[in-house]
């Protein structure tokens, strides 16, 4: 890549939680800025008010912070662009928009919701393609490039609603190269005049964005696949601002899947059990509560292996790897054009890795509170630590310890009445006499225990497991 110095930045709008989609995009953000010592930008792009979600922003800073993204820049750090809220900023747009307007390139527009309802009438009677605000329809519009100079004046002056549109040129050639995708040509008769103002006086996406990577010398622009269909006009923003030459590199990165690879909508996710977002959400609007990957217990360093690889390969057998290996192997190039599909069982099977990597104090730290949950009393840190030495190969979750070996804390009251079923009588009948036989065992020390057991299985001249089933079943109450 030609830039010395990269510069990246993660724009999340706070519309709603961090999903896990969003999440993947942070995350390459941050491997291609880490391996490249290059900067790291999060900035909040809220110039849609009218979507603003109370808590968005502190769930993607928690989200952040939990994967271990580190910033150089940013709206929780601060740096030499602050602000990076972009609702913050809104003069710079301002000026951009005037500039815009001054040389060409804009024009206000006037139109009312209902002269734009009827221009689309009109276009959809006539059959024309492309419904929309753009070089052929705007010269039949309430617009500057339409209406007397003086009326522009004087509704100006008169505080009459209006927006800023940008003037999409008629005949323009727009090539850029994805580094996803590859090699992207696009006409600009297809874009329309989009409007960069809007009434209430803020800026839309689209110049903001253009706005800000430009003067947070943002060098890499990684984003979603969604992205890819405004990127036309931004290349013409660009051209008509004088910034081409210093224009980012693009990449847009496929979309996240369902394991039957439809969109991993919250609904379809949903259906398939999958969790979306890495926090517990609660709707307040329709009062829906979501879980979150941390809650159910997953550690952070199994998700962020497990997205990364959702969309990219290292080329290499390996998945399992470490965050200093995602770093030193992670390029755009390897990244897949076609969707990635979810797949909980490997998500699952990382996390089963991850977990038993964590060492014993810090399983039993993990495991504490998911036990205290189930109003447990845990004798000692040293006894603790014991339970998680016996547990920790059949353990998945911190919370298994609480869920499948609370017999070791206490007397269990219940058993698993699904693996009672399973034995035959004989099995019984072979449990109640081993039970007999433990009522007159004198020393009752593992190893002694262990080797009567044995001693009654050769005996009795029985598979092991179909005395050993019951037998845990009748101590402990769990299969
Ligand atoms: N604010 C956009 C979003 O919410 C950012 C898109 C971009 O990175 O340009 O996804």
């Amino acid at each position: 890549m030609a830039h010395s110095h990269m510069v990246l930045r993660y724009a999340p709008s706070p519309t709603g939680p961090q999903h896990i989609g969003g999440l993947r995009t942070a995350l390459y953000c941050y491997l291609l800025a880490k391996q490249n010592h290059g900067e790291l930008i999060l900035r909040i792009e809220d110039t849609d008010q009218a979507r603003f979600v109370e808590g968005a922003e502190e769930f993607i800073i928690r989200a952040i912070n939990w994967l271990g993204l580190e910033f150089t820049q940013g709206v929780h750090i601060g740096g030499p662009h602050s602000p990076y809220r972009q609702s913050e900023r809104s003069d710079l747009y301002q000026n951009y928009a005037q500039f815009l307007v001054d040389h060409g390139h804009a024009y206000y527009a006037f139109d009312t919701p209902e002269e734009l309802e009827q221009m689309r009438e009109e276009l959809t009677k006539a059959k024309v393609e492309h419904r929309t605000y753009n070089y052929v329809s705007r010269m039949a519009m309430k617009n500057s490039l339409t209406l007397p100079k003086a009326e522009v004046k004087e509704r100006l002056a008169s505080g009459a609603p209006y927006v800023v549109r940008f003037k999409v040129p008629k005949k323009e050639d727009i090539r850029f190269v994805d580094h996803v995708r590859g090699p992207m040509h696009f006409h600009s008769s297809a874009v329309d005049d989009k409007v960069l103002i809007k009434g209430d006086g803020l800026p839309t996406y689209h110049l903001a964005n253009v706005v800000d990577d430009h003067y947070m010398q943002v060098t890499h622009v990684i984003r979603g696949e969604e992205w890819l269909s405004s990127t036309p006009l931004h290349v013409l923003l660009y051209r008509a601002l004088g910034w081409e030459e210093s224009m980012p590199e693009f990449a847009h990165l496929a979309l996240l899947l369902s394991p039957e690879g439809r969109k991993l909508s919250k609904r379809e996710a949903d259906k398939f059990g999958i969790p979306i977002f890495p926090f517990n959400w609660w709707d307040r609007e329709s009062g829906q509560t979501w879980e979150g990957y941390s809650d159910l217990g997953y550690l952070p360093e199994a998700v962020m292996n497990y997205i990364a690889l959702l969309g990219w390969n290292s080329g290499q057998e390996q998945e399992l790897m470490t965050r200093e290996e995602l770093i030193k192997e992670f390029s755009l190039e390897r990244c897949h054009k076609a969707g990635a599909r979810f797949d909980m069982k490997k998500l699952d099977s990382f996390q089963q890795h991850y977990l038993r990597q964590r060492s014993d104090a810090d399983l039993a730290a993990l495991s504490k509170p998911f036990l205290e949950a189930e109003g447990i009393t845990i004798p000692s840190q040293e006894y603790l630590e014991t339970t998680v030495v016996l547990m920790r190969e059949r353990m998945t979750f911190a919370s298994d310890l609480a869920r499948s070996g609370a017999y070791l804390f206490r007397r269990p009251t219940e058993y698993e009445a699904k693996a009672r079923k399973k034995w035959k009588a004989s099995a019984v009948a072979l449990l109640i006499e081993f039970k007999d036989r433990l009522g007159t065992h004198a020393n009752w020390e593992t190893a002694s225990l262990k080797a009567a057991f044995e001693a009654f299985v050769i005996e009795k001249n029985t598979g092991f497991g179909k005395v050993m089933a019951p037998l845990r079943l009748a101590l402990t109450g769990v299969a």
